[in-house]
């Protein structure tokens, strides 16, 4: 079967909002330095584009996890494949994730920081897909709320493909 993606946010959709969610996190941690946590390898555009609209002092470490769930759903059992680099005892940390889908990575994520006492614990996700959610996960920064559909571009892959659409894309499949 052939593939086609499908725009559904576009470049200039997905940046604006990129821009107003910097501008929003910098007033909210004015006379604050952040500690962003990117969750690879999904998270890598949308943090470093964020990245670029925050004006508070900011740090960054990178995590990767690996979920037990088959390609297109998690089962909530979380493996750590690459930790962090630095310790977040007393920083204030903001997780960035590319999507919340069942919400059971970020659940899991977030019980496993909250427990290394950093001084506050914030999530923000570029993309939400709320109706599939089945943990629950308190995600202070949301991008947009999308239907059920399995979505890539902006860092998100398929078969590890298409994670370098400048836009947010649905994959569909077609008859040769
Ligand atoms: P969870 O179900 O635990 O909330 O989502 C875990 C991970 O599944 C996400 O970080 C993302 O890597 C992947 N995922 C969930 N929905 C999609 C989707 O629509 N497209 C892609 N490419 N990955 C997804």
């Amino acid at each position: 079967m052939k593939e086609h993606v499908r725009v559904l946010i576009s470049e200039e959709e997905v940046d604006r909002r990129i821009a107003i969610l910097g501008e929003q996190i910098s007033r909210e941690y004015s006379g604050k330095q952040i500690h962003l946590i990117c969750v690879l390898k999904g998270g890598v555009f949308f943090m470093c584009e964020l990245a670029k609209h925050i004006t508070v002092p900011l740090t960054m470490d990178f995590m990767s996890v690996s979920s037990y769930g088959d390609a297109t759903s998690s089962s909530g059992r979380v493996r750590i494949v690459k930790d962090l680099d630095h310790t977040i005892e007393g920083k204030d940390v903001l997780i960035v994730e590319d999507i919340v889908d069942s919400g059971n990575t970020l659940h899991y994520l977030a019980d496993m920081l909250g427990s290394r006492k950093p001084a506050s614990l914030r999530i923000c996700t570029l993309l939400d897909k709320p109706s599939r959610r089945e943990a629950e996960v308190e995600v202070q920064y949301s991008g947009f709320e999308i239907p059920d559909a399995f979505v890539v571009g902006y860092g998100l892959d398929y078969k590890q493909l298409y994670r370098n659409l400048p836009y947010i894309g649905v994959v569909e499949f077609e008859e040769e």
